[in-house]
């Protein structure tokens, strides 16, 4: 006996007030199927979306695994899916008197802008046109739709989702391109300004003209029957989630392959059927400034992505989303004022709901209002905090909640530098567009993405410069520094991409011509700029210049929401964070990023920049000296600078640690290589030339980051610790004998032995003896450790443990010294690495948790089982970095010391951790 096993669902329906998805079904239905059926059959919605259904992403999966076939029972259900569409719409598919037309729309888990394709108006034919005019009463309009979907069809189905790439030169010349041509010459001949001037019998010809070029370019008739577009329609999805810039956009967003993407099929309505229809796109807060209101825009009598393709300029819905562009355009409040205030409740309505800033779609067909999509808005950083503090403070979100809701991304991009206002009023405009992604930005123009990502790769900065960009130029965009376009609105595929990214960018440039041919952009006034020529961009006002104008860091510590945000985080965080500082400027900025101490203070910062010379000389002196008086002697000069150095810095960061390292680069670094300088340095400290050029020769080593340097330096010039140790000690004495909380921390850099900590200890104490005794003081507080930077260190950390106080990982050299990889030339073989799937990401910026990272777990290990008081800190690179804190937070380590700026981020980083554990 056979047994009827009911197939799964494979279909979700939604429209008429009810819908079988809802929004936690993104797994399943993709965040736009799910957050369609959400607004159309949750009780408390129910707004008015378009009749459909959603293919589930399972179905994705089966078709990418079974050589692009569909499950048992699949074709049953979509059979059953469009009769019930057709009854909630009282139309009919493939019907020549009343045809009911469809959207094909992907949609994947997380939003890919862009990404992947729609088309709209399936189900036209030459006959079914007919229908369509009887049923609109509009020749043009049909033949428009029926145009539209001729050219979608051809390049999404038959050209992309075939797998024939569109990029001969990276300007995309495609079949749509050939079409596209194809109608301006056509309504050209004919001497028409649009295309709603045509006879119907030219209407025909046309679309057959289209037709034979699409058979002519790809060997492949458009298919007359809906069924068959229908099918091809879906499958066209289904293919491009496996296409070539689908991939490689997952590989840059880490979007795992195995999530798919379902299909989403809606009945179609029109924002083209006139002066009372339009169609438009908006976001519930400002996304750029974070700002409480409703902000959008919109094309009266356009479909659906005309105002994301940035052909004509949208107007803005009320007075609050004008811009320069827009703002002597006709606003929606103004325009449709009931519509307006309908869309109003329905954009309140949705971010109450859902808790979080929307971003919807919505199309007017003749006076009636329909809401085709909504989901969390993308939003730089400055307006992701405003928007936390402020929903936090409407009582919408919990505090944990509103530290979730901004990435440790977007504070970094809030930290980004701005050009220098000084080097702005002096540079020449040379164009203004709209400023999509904030902050600035300079770099040589390139104008394709491959030509970006080439320049990138070779060590250049570059602004991609396009007329509009589109998925296939997310590589290049993501490579250049910032990005410009001449087309384009606020919510034009660059400017979404960009606000993602916290990327400089600005869009609708249309003061710029680009003249691809020549690789020349030419401005109104005339001037011509060449690929190469460097301009810059400040992006927050949507200024571009002409040169590379100089960068600097913005004053964050006025934006009342971040410091107030800053609070909230401050609150969660688990790990502690210290910044790297040497500079009195650096230390400051830290303790107002809130900052616990510091956690790596690079001595030999003072014989670099700025006063340098006087102590740079007496270390060079120190360096060249023949004898150990003559050391010594060079050591005494040396001594006042370091002391007074010390005291600044313990004196800012009174009542925090100071973690200050001990000498650490080789000695070679010290001295100079031509002979002039040679010359002079024999001049200033009267020894011989030639003295001098025998120092160098002897200091010169064949692998430096394995030489003469950290404690073996030590080792071989004692006098130099005892040196440092003095400056520590007295620095210190003089400031607790002034009643301030002071705590140096002396780090031993380089170690691999725990006699090297002996031995360097030992002359430590004998100094702080010494000047105990000066002082007169029982005590001087301090904490003795070391650096854990090489991998024999990290495996003996038990031995070193009872010997120190602290460990401070130095994640740069122990990368360096675990991965055999020198970090100064990893250009040359990383990119393949990466780009082969041997290792994930560059382990400079990412900690290596197999490698890097188990020798991390085995030292904290070790040296707390030997050590129950040792106190563990971070103090490389990886200290800053999001990814590396998540690591970092697991396994056991105290406190993380990054750059100053790098602070805001960490914290957020890690109150992140606090909160998801
Ligand atoms: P994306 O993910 O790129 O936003 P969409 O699926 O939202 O792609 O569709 C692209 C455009 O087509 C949007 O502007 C949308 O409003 C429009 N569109 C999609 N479905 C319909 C429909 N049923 N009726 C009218 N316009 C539609
Ligand atoms: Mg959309
Ligand atoms: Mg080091």
């Amino acid at each position: 006996m056979t047994k009827r096993t009911q197939s799964k669902k494979y279909i979700y329906a939604f429209g008429g007030g009810k819908a079988e998805g809802n929004e936690s079904m993104k797994n399943l239905l993709g965040g736009k199927g799910a957050n369609l059926a959400e607004m159309a059959g949750h009780p408390k919605l129910k707004l008015p979306v378009p009749p459909g259904f959603t293919i589930t992403t399972e179905v994705c999966n089966y078709f990418s695994k079974h050589n692009r076939h569909y499950p048992v029972g699949f074709t049953g259900q979509l059979t059953l899916a469009i009769k019930k569409l057709e009854q909630l719409s009282d139309k009919k598919f493939a019907d020549f008197s009343n045809p009911l037309l469809l959207s094909i729309r992907s949609g994947a888990r997380r939003s890919m802008p862009g990404m992947m394709e729609t088309i709209l108006n399936v189900g036209l034919n030459d006959d079914i046109v007919k229908g369509m005019i009887e049923q609109s009463g509009d020749m043009h309009f049909a033949y428009e739709a029926y145009r539209r979907l001729i050219i979608m069809y051809a390049d999404v189905v038959l050209e992309k989702a075939a797998g024939i790439d569109t990029l001969l030169n990276g300007y995309g010349k495609g079949v749509r391109k050939f079409l596209e041509d194809k109608m301006d010459r056509y309504r050209e001949k004919h001497g028409y300004r649009d295309h709603h001037h045509y006879t119907l019998r030219e209407h025909k010809e046309l679309i057959k003209l289209l037709k034979i070029i699409i058979h002519k370019t790809l060997g492949q008739k458009f298919p007359d029957d809906p069924w068959q577009q229908l099918w091809g329609g879906i499958q066209a999805v289904f293919a491009s989630w496996n296409g070539k810039r689908a991939v490689e956009y997952r590989k840059i967003e880490h979007i795992p392959d195995e999530w798919g993407t379902a299909v989403n099929v809606q009945v179609m309505v029109y924002g083209n059927m006139g002066e009372d229809s339009c169609t438009g796109v908006g976001f519930t807060r400002n996304p750029a400034t974070g700002e409480n209101k409703f902000y959008g825009e919109y094309l009266v009598n356009a479909q659906g992505e005309d105002v994301v393709a940035g052909i004509r300029t949208p107007a803005p819905v009320n007075k609050f989303s004008a811009n320069a562009q827009s703002k002597d355009l006709i606003t929606l409040d103004k325009k449709m004022p009931k519509l307006y205030r309908q869309l109003n409740k329905y954009q309140q309505q949705l971010e109450r709901h859902y808790k979080d800033m929307q971003d919807i779609e919505f199309t007017i067909e003749k006076g009636v209002l329909y809401m085709l999509q909504c989901r969390t808005g993308k939003r730089n950083g400055e307006a992701a905090v405003r928007m936390a503090v402020d929903m936090f403070k409407e009582k919408m979100i919990d505090a944990k909640t509103a530290v979730m809701r901004v990435s440790p991304e977007q504070i970094t991009s809030m930290l980004l530098p701005m050009l220098n206002p000084a080097g702005e009023r002096a540079a020449q405009i040379i164009a203004k567009g709209l400023p999509a992604g904030p902050g600035g930005a300079s770099g040589r123009i390139a104008f394709t993405s491959s030509d970006a990502v080439q320049q990138v790769a070779a060590g250049g900065q570059v602004v991609l410069v396009r007329e509009e960009t589109s998925p296939e130029d997310v590589q290049g965009m993501h490579a250049a520094n910032a990005i410009l376009t001449t087309k384009g609105g606020m919510t034009s595929h660059a400017a979404l991409v960009a606000r993602g990214w916290g990327k400089c960018c600005i869009v609708g440039c249309g003061d710029i011509t680009i003249n691809s041919k020549e690789k020349q952009i030419i401005t109104q006034d005339g001037l011509t700029l060449k690929e190469g020529d460097y301009i810059s961009l400040n992006g927050t006002k949507g200024i571009v210049y002409a040169g590379a104008l100089p960068l600097m860091q913005k004053a964050i510590e006025k934006n009342k929401s971040f410091s107030t945000f800053m609070k909230m985080v401050t609150s969660f965080a688990g790990i502690e964070v210290r910044a790297n500082a040497e500079t009195k400027e650096d230390a400051i900025k830290a303790l107002s990023f809130g900052a616990k101490g510091i956690g790596l203070f690079r001595t030999e910062h003072i014989f670099y920049g700025k006063g340098s010379e006087a102590p740079l000389l007496a270390m060079q002196k120190m360096i060249c000296s023949r004898t150990p008086a003559e050391r010594q002697k060079a050591l005494n000069e040396l001594f006042p600078f370091m002391k007074k150095d010390m005291r600044q810095i313990l004196e800012i960061m009174q009542g925090y640690p100071v973690t200050i390292r001990l000498l650490d680069p080789p000695l070679h670094e010290f001295l100079p290589h031509d002979e002039g300088k040679i010359n002079l340095l024999s001049e200033q400290t009267g020894l011989p030339a030639d003295v001098i050029q025998q120092q160098i020769q002897l200091l010169r080593e064949t692998n430096p980051m394995l030489g003469h340097r950290g404690v073996r330096l030590a080792i071989s010039y004692p006098e130099i610790t005892r040196m440092q140790a003095k400056a520590i000690f007295e620095a210190t004495a003089e400031l607790i004998v002034k009643k301030k909380n002071i705590l140096p921390e002396i780090m031993i850099p380089v170690t691999i032995d725990q006699h090297e900590l002996d031995h360097q200890k030992k002359i430590i104490l004998d100094v702080y003896q010494e000047v105990c005794k000066q002082y007169k003081l029982s005590k001087i507080p301090f904490h003795f450790g070391t650096m854990i930077e090489t991998p024999r260190a990290a495996l003996l950390a038990n031995q070193l443990a009872p010997h120190t106080d602290f460990f401070s990982f130095g994640t740069n050299d122990l990368t360096q010294m675990t991965m055999g990889f020198s970090r100064d030339d990893i250009g040359s073989f990383l990119p393949g690495y990466i780009k082969e799937n041997i290792i994930p990401s560059d382990p400079f910026a990412h900690i290596d948790e197999p490698g890097v990272g188990q020798l991390i777990k085995i030292a904290v290990d070790k040296g707390k089982k030997a050590n129950r008081k040792l106190e563990i800190g971070v103090c490389g690179e990886h200290a800053g970095d999001p990814e590396s804190i998540h690591f970092f937070a697991g396994s056991g380590v105290d406190y993380l010391s990054c750059s100053p700026y790098r602070v805001p981020v960490a914290l957020l980083a890690a109150a992140q951790e606090g909160i998801k554990y």
